[in-house]
């Protein structure tokens, strides 16, 4: 039997969650009461006072011995009562393990339900005069692999976009997309991208938005175009699609779109792309985009000002948020300041506990969606339909207010991402601030931060942080010089945003050393996301780590470009 999903038709009709939230639990028991995992726990029973009481908070490493078991083979019922038809794997790229979560077909229509009610919140904000205007989207798909038993293991998205849900789409009828479905399902990346951007270009007139599900995929697809637009304005020139797109559903597809040559277009682009500086190009090639549409908030915050930067400050619309264990919810105010960014959480997904930040080892402080109080931290607990019971997701989040009753949240940082060389401990949101801060002397001297990623050195007494950053010249040039004076400051300004404690260590225990920034080669954070893929993940859900403090392989791709070493020249003050 699958389980009753009733939609919310409208956003005003995001509320009640107390009730909507009851309800979803007893669905959840009745469903899986006679799993064996649960049966554990409840002997078969669907109280849900017996529920709390009796079924623990869990990590991975509790349920991934059952996990396994249904992924080797065995029934869906060692830990669903539903049928497991697929796993999603989670980018991972936190401590560097690579997790996998059981789900079926329930999950993706949830995952469309919030796209589809974020997409009424941003059209509610974005009046079009009545014209429909299309999305020009950086979506794309990695094939499955397949556990021992033959079941499907992909990313979210790859899993959404090529299910029937997306395939049958409503919305399919009115092109919202630029690319066409044979695009975002072509199974190799640089063709996808390829094509993504000969069908936006074309119809350069009709583009409301540019966006992909983070933002690290834009700013890579905006690297692309450096390297490949005068290959694209020659295919437009002539109407044909070059040859090395061997994918023939997309390049039939795509052929359609270009319609013919178009050299009048072609001049055109290439006169915007021969600029010297890029600085703003996503609004001079698509003269009708409004805003950006793609995930900002935690590690994607790095990305902000490259962004800004392209899109001469086109608003940031950062849309929902989600993991593999579960949808959470979306952003019902798109056109907020990257900073306000919160996440309302849409109570029919998943059962939702919150586990306060400061509980001290006390489980019973755990908390309902109804019962979170404005201005507390806590970490999202989830029950979700296919097996995971009371599963710390691993993320810190606010409490920033309520829509209607529902509870909104700011994403503040991953739990387990922490540098720490002694006694401090130094957030992944205090990393993401402090390399903010440090940003604004890099604009000093026309640079641009394209990525970023730090670790602990604790090879040598006292340890040190380490910055990797791999920079870019605002005015197009691939080279230039560094400027020592400013790079020391970065390295300064780094650390005087750090705690105190941090800053107690440097500069009176002389326990922590001068932190160091390690300038690498351009394409180095390329190389580290083909590093992360190819363990199996995929390009539009990889984030950048903040820290890779657990993977000396991924220490290796890196250290391997290193062109410049900074160190900070005095201790902060205190
Ligand atoms: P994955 O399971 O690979 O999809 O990764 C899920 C994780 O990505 C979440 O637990 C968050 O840490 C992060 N994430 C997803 N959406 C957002 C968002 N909107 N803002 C910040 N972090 C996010």
């Amino acid at each position: 039997m699958s389980p009753s999903f009733n939609l919310i038709l409208d956003l005003e009709e995001l509320t009640s969650n107390e009730q909507i939230q009851e309800d979803i639990l007893e669905e959840i028991l009745t469903l899986n009461a006679n799993t064996e995992y649960l049966h554990r726990f409840l002997h078969g029973s669907s109280d849900k006072e017996l529920f709390k009481k009796n079924v623990p908070v869990v990590t991975y490493d509790d349920v991934k011995p059952y996990i396994e078991r249904v992924a080797n083979g065995e029934p869906s019922d060692v830990i669903s009562g539903g049928a497991i038809t697929m796993f999603l794997r989670s980018t991972g790229t936190s401590g560097g393990k690579q997790k996998i979560f059981p789900v079926n077909d329930m999950y993706i229509k949830k995952l469309g339900y919030v796209i589809a009610l974020q997409s009424l919140a941003v059209s509610k904000h974005f009046d079009s005069g009545g014209e429909k205007g299309k999305a020009m989207e950086f979506h794309c798909t990695k094939p499955p692999s397949a556990t021992p038993s033959g079941l499907p293991i992909t990313a979210v998205f790859s899993s959404f976009f090529m299910s029937d849900y997306f395939k049958n789409r409503p919305s399919k009828c009115n092109s919202e997309y630029t690319s066409p479905d044979q695009v975002i399902l072509c199974p190799d990346y640089k063709q996808s991208l390829y094509c993504h951007f000969l069908c936006g270009l074309v119809q350069r007139d009709e583009v409301v938005s540019v966006g992909a599900t983070f933002a690290y995929v834009l700013v890579r697809a905006i690297d692309f175009l450096k390297n490949n637009w005068k290959e694209l304005c020659s295919n437009i020139r002539s109407g044909h699609v070059s040859e090395w797109i061997t994918d023939l559903n997309c390049k039939n597809a795509v052929t359609t779109i270009l319609g013919g040559p178009n050299p009048k277009l072609a001049d055109v682009i290439e006169q915007e792309c021969s600029n010297k500086s890029w600085e703003g190009i996503i609004s001079q090639l698509l003269p009708k985009a409004k805003y950006i549409d793609c995930i900002i908030t935690g590690q994607m915050a790095q990305y902000i000002p490259t962004l800004d930067f392209y899109s001469n400050k086109l608003p940031l619309v950062s849309t929902t948020y989600g993991s593999s264990e579960s949808t959470f919810g979306m952003n019902v105010d798109p056109l907020c300041k990257p900073q306000d960014v919160s996440y309302t959480f849409a109570p029919n997904i998943s059962y939702f506990e919150f586990l306060p930040v400061d509980h001290e080892g006390d489980m019973t402080s755990i908390v309902d969606l109804a019962d979170v109080k404005l201005g507390c931290y806590y970490e999202p607990v989830v029950t979700n339909y296919f097996g995971l019971h009371r599963y710390l997701i691993g993320d810190i989040l606010q409490v920033t207010g309520f829509y209607n009753n529902t509870p909104q949240f700011r994403f503040v940082h991953r739990k387990n991402v922490v540098l720490s060389v002694k006694s401090e401990t130094t957030t992944e949101d205090e990393l993401l601030k402090a390399s903010a801060h440090a940003t604004v002397v890099l604009e000093s001297s026309n640079l641009m931060l394209m990525g970023f990623t730090c670790y602990a050195d604790i090879s040598t007494f006292p340890g040190h942080y380490v910055f990797y950053w791999e920079l870019k010249a605002k005015g197009g040039n691939d080279v230039f010089e560094l400027d020592k004076k400013v790079m020391v400051k970065c390295c300064s300004v780094l650390e005087e945003s750090f705690d105190e404690l941090y800053r107690r260590n440097r500069s009176e225990d002389r326990t922590i050393g001068a932190l160091e920034i390690r300038v690498v080669q351009q394409g180095a954070f390329d190389s580290l996301m083909e590093y992360f893929v190819s363990l199996g993940g995929s390009i539009a859900q990889y984030k950048t780590p903040v820290c890779i403090n657990s993977s000396s392989e991924a220490l290796a791709v890196l250290e391997n470009k290193v062109l410049a070493r900074f160190y900070s020249a005095k201790p902060p003050p205190l």
